[in-house]
């Protein structure tokens, strides 16, 4: 009987005459379909031989061609795509940190599919730098007399430390030794740029005079890193930015301050209590380095800026190259910070500015059309609630900041919190909700009001699938 299932397996060439396999051809290429309905009759054959396949499962060629959509189907959206994030954390590491404003967006459309001026000069004629767009954005938003993008903010302080302080002492107190997210360690950045760690103080407390006391004629900089994904508390004393300036004045060295975040507008009103980029310069920094996707807002990125002499030494070394940034993260830099110019627009602009700064009773009424939308639901078993959340602004960022914040929480009934979540995360546009206590909760902050719709099919769908189960 197997043998006779065996043979009775379709061919590749039969399965892609098939109406409902050509039809794929038209959203995928031929080559990938032909791919996967191989794969497909490749599986049967070994459910077959692992005897879970039988007569009474139905014909080769229905399962062949059922397979083989299914699989197709899922591979239609591609691997990175949009998600809906009903999680309330507003910079969401795993879900790509900040989303872009609606300028930087269209900025990137414009640069992605074109030529452009990235290194060109057009009123010249000649050669232009790649850093011009940005550049004077980033003095205005910041005071800088100078400045320069690349990758990150881990390339940030890998080309500053291996610019100024290679075969040198950089001193830094032992409160601010951080790790981020994993793999961004200062005392591993600092190692692979070539310039030595001298800690001074202790956990909680560094003084000034301690960095004094380690001052040395090796000493090539003092840095200082902002704490942004943990607090000391308690009995605790560091260095302020104005002292380490004086001190740096003295001894002829600058003074970096890796920020972190790059907030350029205060937010202390919303509880989010982060430095603001150009406060750094202005408090005594000699640079000031920080990234581009977290509460900036805007395209992943590292930004140096300061004095100009500094820059200049950093923009000529030769890992500049290795970390310049792409066409695309210019283009969406610069959407990003025209935004800027209008402080009180730039709260409405910036999505992630929004999503912080929304208020409480706004937040309220999008988690009850929610929750309307979800009862409404023809025929489910689903109850749902408006709930108070605590949410978070994230990506290593302003830890203590607790965002006051409103949810839709859904008891689905007979169905399980595992297939819910499942379910969600199913499809083209995967939802990332939060499960607690055997509920599904939408966190209103970081969603938009299109998306609550999205939502409300999903669980309509999740509701059919809870039926067929019972
Ligand atoms: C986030 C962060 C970094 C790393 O920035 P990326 O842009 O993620 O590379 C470095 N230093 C501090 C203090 C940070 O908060």
């Amino acid at each position: 009987m197997k043998q006779e299932l065996l043979r009775n397996l379709p061919k590749v060439d039969e399965i892609i005459r098939d109406k409902r396999i050509e039809t794929l051809m038209e959203k995928l290429p031929r080559e990938k379909v032909v791919d996967i309905v191989r794969e497909s009759i490749n599986s049967l054959r070994t459910m077959i031989l692992e005897e879970k396949i039988t007569d009474e499962t139905g014909s080769g060629y229905e399962l062949a061609v059922s397979m083989s959509v299914m699989e197709a189907e899922s591979t239609i959206p591609g691997s990175l795509r949009p998600v809906i994030n009903a999680t309330g954390v507003v910079l969401h590491t795993n879900l790509g940190r900040a989303p872009l404003s609606e300028r930087a967006c269209e900025k990137v459309m414009s640069v992605a599919g074109n030529y452009s001026t990235l290194e060109y000069d057009p009123e010249k004629g000649e050669r232009g730098s790649r850093h011009s767009h940005v550049e004077g954005l980033i003095k205005k938003v910041t005071g800088a007399e100078a400045a320069l993008l690349v990758n990150n903010n881990a390339a940030a302080t890998m080309v500053v430390l291996a610019a100024l302080g290679k075969g040198r002492e950089i001193i830094v107190s032992r409160g601010e030794l951080v790790e981020i997210g994993g793999s961004f360690r200062i005392p591993d950045i600092m190692e692979e740029s070539g310039a030595h760690l001298r800690e001074v103080g202790t956990t909680n407390k560094t003084r000034i005079g301690d960095y004094e006391k380690a001052i040395n004629e090796n000493t090539g900089a003092l840095l200082k890193v902002h704490t942004s994904n943990y607090r000391v508390i308690g009995f605790t004393e560091e260095a302020s930015l104005s002292e380490l300036r004086a001190l740096g004045e003295k001894y002829g060295l600058p003074v970096i301050y890796d920020m972190g975040s790059g907030l350029m507008t205060d937010l202390s009103r919303w509880g989010v209590r982060e430095p603001v980029a150009g406060d750094g310069l202005r408090s005594g920094a000699d640079l000031v380095l920080f990234s581009g996707d977290k509460l900036l807002g805007g395209p992943q990125a590292g930004i140096i800026a300061g004095k100009k002499d500094l820059v200049d030494r950093i923009r000529n070394h030769p890992l500049m190259r290795a970390f310049r940034a792409d066409k695309m993260t210019f283009a969406a830099m610069e959407g990003t910070l025209e935004d800027y110019y209008d402080k009180e627009t730039a709260l409405e602009n910036i999505p992630v500015l929004r999503m912080i700064t929304e208020s409480y009773d706004s937040l309220c009424d999008r988690a009850l059309k929610l929750k309307v939308l979800i009862e409404d639901i023809p025929g489910s078993q689903f109850s749902a609630s408006v709930i108070d959340t605590d949410g978070a602004v994230g990506g290593g960022s302003a830890p203590d900041a607790v965002l006051r914040s409103s949810a839709c929480a859904v008891d689905c009934g007979n169905i399980s919190a595992e297939t819910a979540e499942r379910i969600l995360r199913s499809g083209a546009v995967p939802i990332v909700a939060i499960i607690r206590d055997g509920r599904v909760i939408f966190d209103v902050r970081t969603l938009k009001d299109e998306e609550l719709y999205v939502i409300r099919d999903k669980m309509a769908e999740l509701a059919s699938a809870g039926e067929k189960q019972a």
